[in-house]
């Protein structure tokens, strides 16, 4: 690599830990693995060691880059919150050795387990705890003592009053509460955290201690920072020391006078990894005596007195048996990989999600393929790629059918994945109910979640038209409701059939049409029949409808479940026309195509304006085109009507039309 290279690439990777530490520190949603991450600062260690000249003063190799966020007060911490350096392979825990011998003759090294969770300190007044702070950047953190204090295992009180101690440890949540929390967030539809270690980060800066209390996050205490009142001169004895005062400890914390015996606990700790409840990503190696921690100093980001060994993460080949296509809650189709279960980690798996088409194409998986499966400290397995191609069988595809309901699926326009669109999927059915019932939509009073789940599980209720079926017997027998709000909520669904047009195009959840554009397509359809029929051309003719949400549309209705829907609706007695009726026929029969750009009004208020006139507006320009309007720049539609010899209107033809005075229709 010559120096321009060099000083490229430091600049690139500089770029990218940085980008990568924030999204990990400050937003709690990583990107890459940490062992990819570990890396990529390794291998800017080793380019800025070659050519310091081009290392940046203030790199990610030099500085932790953790944020402090205003969210909180800011905590100086006296003793800085130092990082590790790692190691990943057995020579360089050796080299480490050699470092220390240069310093200090007989070291003894204790190691533990490297939790993987988040950094804090505990300050201790007299006893009782007073402050609990987040790492930072080493130099000053956040005071999260609210929240720390719903940790069931930090002491409260110590045993012994010590007029002054700060301690360090690490905050994390157990895989069974992650596992726990995770499903709850799916049900909620919130964004899962990607591990155990962003979910103790997230829960820990919540501006609310009650959420912090649900989460059931736990701690290990690994260190004294200060301490009044006491002398202690090694790390062991430190940590018994802290043990007896009520801290959990790190899980295990043993003595070793030679580097083979290190190097023997480190392998024991990684072969257990799957034995503890918690995610560990290492094991930490540190100098036991105080005093030759002392001469032996620290960097502005780690102490050299210790390293923390990170295991790689495991990983092995399979075969893959099938794959399992679940349409989630929101119409997507998701394929998840079913292969011959393998131990990784610990754990016995045998199925990896496998995001989307995208995914599936990029590694050109098919089923029968031996496949390599990882699974990380993380406890979520992914397929890293294809190992062998089984002959016989073609890349997969996902299906163009819902697996729920058979209906065709459509790609969501700019989309990875593939969702179906049927209002009445029984995947999807709870959550379109419950969009089908809120306030904006069909504002079904009475009509909340919690009802909606009732009515489901009762089995009173598979598809928005099941609502206008119910009876008060029915609701009656359902818990929580009393007859009187049983009968409020008939009520409610009655009163919903003569909502307007928009409010019923709005409720039945068509991908991409919010408020907004359900009522710009209620006042250009005016009645729902036409919708069956129109095509992307006439829909994306509406002033604010892309391609997309023209297609979601046409899509929509071209489904027969959504035919048989709206039927169901229409026999029920529920509106399905606008309330914006054409005000006179004046101008039925006629049919219109509006292009360029008009003076005074957009082509969407034209349009509307000769549709309560009972005219007819299309988007190209046929034989049957009664009137072209014309305004500023138009283009080839209005080449085509004049080779076509349609009569061309311009603005103040076309209103002084739509003016209705009694005067004649122009002739054609
Ligand atoms: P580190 O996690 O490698 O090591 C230092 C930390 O280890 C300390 O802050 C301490 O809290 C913790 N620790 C746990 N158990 C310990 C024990 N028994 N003794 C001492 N310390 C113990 O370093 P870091 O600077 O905190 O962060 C780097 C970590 O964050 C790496 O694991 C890295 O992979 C990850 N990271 C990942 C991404 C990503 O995009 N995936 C980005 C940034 C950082």
């Amino acid at each position: 690599m010559d120096e321009k290279q060099a000083k490229q690439t430091i600049d690139q990777l500089t770029e990218l830990v940085l980008y990568h530490s924030r999204r990990y520190y400050d937003q709690d949603a990583p990107e890459i693995e940490d062992y990819e991450y570990d890396k990529l600062l390794h291998q800017l260690m080793d380019l800025e060691e070659s050519y310091p000249q081009f290392a940046h003063a203030d790199s990610p190799t030099k500085r932790i880059v953790g944020q402090v966020k205003n969210t909180f007060e800011p905590v100086e911490h006296k003793v800085q919150m130092g990082s590790l350096q790692d190691v990943f392979t057995p020579e360089e825990v050796y080299a480490f050795h050699e470092r220390i011998k240069e310093v200090v003759a007989d070291p003894v090294y204790v190691v533990e387990p490297k939790i993987d969770g988040l950094s804090v300190s505990l300050e201790y007044r007299d006893g009782i705890f007073v402050r609990g702070s987040t790492r930072g950047d080493g130099f000053v953190g956040e005071d999260v003592t609210l929240n720390l204090k719903t940790i069931q295992s930090i002491p409260k009180k110590l045993l012994e009053p010590f007029p002054f101690l700060e301690v360090r440890g690490e905050v994390y949540m157990s895989e069974e509460r992650f596992q726990k929390l995770t499903e709850e967030q799916e049900i909620r539809e919130e964004k899962p955290f990607k591990n155990p270690r962003n979910a103790a980060a997230g829960s820990l800066r919540q501006k609310d201690p009650a959420i912090a209390a649900q989460r059931g996050l736990d701690i290990f205490v690994f260190n004294v920072q200060q301490i009044e009142g006491k002398i202690l001169t090694s790390h062991k004895e430190s940590l018994d020391f802290l043990q007896q005062q009520g801290f959990p400890v790190s899980p295990s914390y043993q003595a070793f006078s030679s580097i083979e015996a290190v190097m023997g606990e480190i392998q024991r700790i990684g072969e257990n990894r799957e034995n503890y409840s918690f995610g560990i990503d290492g094991a930490v190696v540190k100098v036991d005596s105080f005093a030759q921690r002392e001469r032996l100093g620290s960097t502005a980001k780690y102490p050299k007195w210790a390293i923390a060994y990170k295991y790689p993460p495991e990983q092995k080949p399979t075969v893959l048996l099938d794959i399992q296509v679940k349409v989630g809650r929101t119409g997507a189709l998701t394929p998840t990989a079913v292969f011959e279960p393998i131990t990784l980690a610990g754990t016995t798996v045998s199925r990896a999600v496998l995001h989307n088409q995208a995914f599936i194409d990029e590694k050109q998986i098919a089923i029968g393929d031996t496949i390599l499966v990882r699974k990380a400290g993380d406890i979520i397995p992914e397929v890293i790629g294809v190992v062998s191609h089984a002959q016989e069988n073609p890349v997969y595809q996902i299906p163009d059918i819902c697996p729920a309901c058979g209906s065709p699926v459509f790609f969501e326009g700019g989309q990875a994945a593939k969702r179906c669109q049927n209002s009445d999927c029984p995947a999807q059915l709870l959550r379109n109910l419950i969009h089908f019932a809120s306030r904006d939509a069909m504002d079904i009073d009475g009509l909340g979640p919690s009802i909606v789940e009732n009515l489901v599980s009762a089995g009173l209720v598979k598809s928005p038209a099941d609502l206008y079926d119910i009876t008060l017997e029915e609701v009656s027998v359902l818990d929580r409701i009393a007859e009187k709000s049983g009968s409020n909520l008939l009520a409610a669904i009655e009163k919903s059939k003569q909502n307007d047009l928009s409010r019923l195009l709005f409720a039945l959840g068509i991908r991409g049409i919010g408020q907004k554009a359900a009522k710009l397509l209620a006042a250009r359809f005016m009645d729902i029949e036409h919708l069956f029929s129109a095509s992307e051309g006439d829909i994306s003719s509406i002033d604010g409808f892309g391609g997309i949400m023209a297609r979601a549309v046409v899509e929509y209705f071209s489904l027969d479940a959504t035919r048989g829907l709206i039927d169901r609706l229409q026999k029920a007695g529920v509106n399905t026309r606008s309330k914006d009726r054409p005000t006179s026929d004046r101008l039925a029969g006629l049919s219109f195509v509006l292009t360029g750009t008009l003076p005074h009004m957009t082509r969407s208020e034209a349009g509307a304006r000769i549709e309560r006139l009972g005219g007819k507006v299309s988007s190209s320009v046929s034989q049957k085109t009664s009137y072209v309007v014309a305004g500023e720049e138009a283009g080839s539609k209005l080449v085509k009507a004049q080779g076509l010899g349609i009569p061309i209107l311009d603005e103040a033809a076309l209103l002084a039309l739509l003016e209705d005075d009694g005067s004649p229709i122009p002739e054609k």
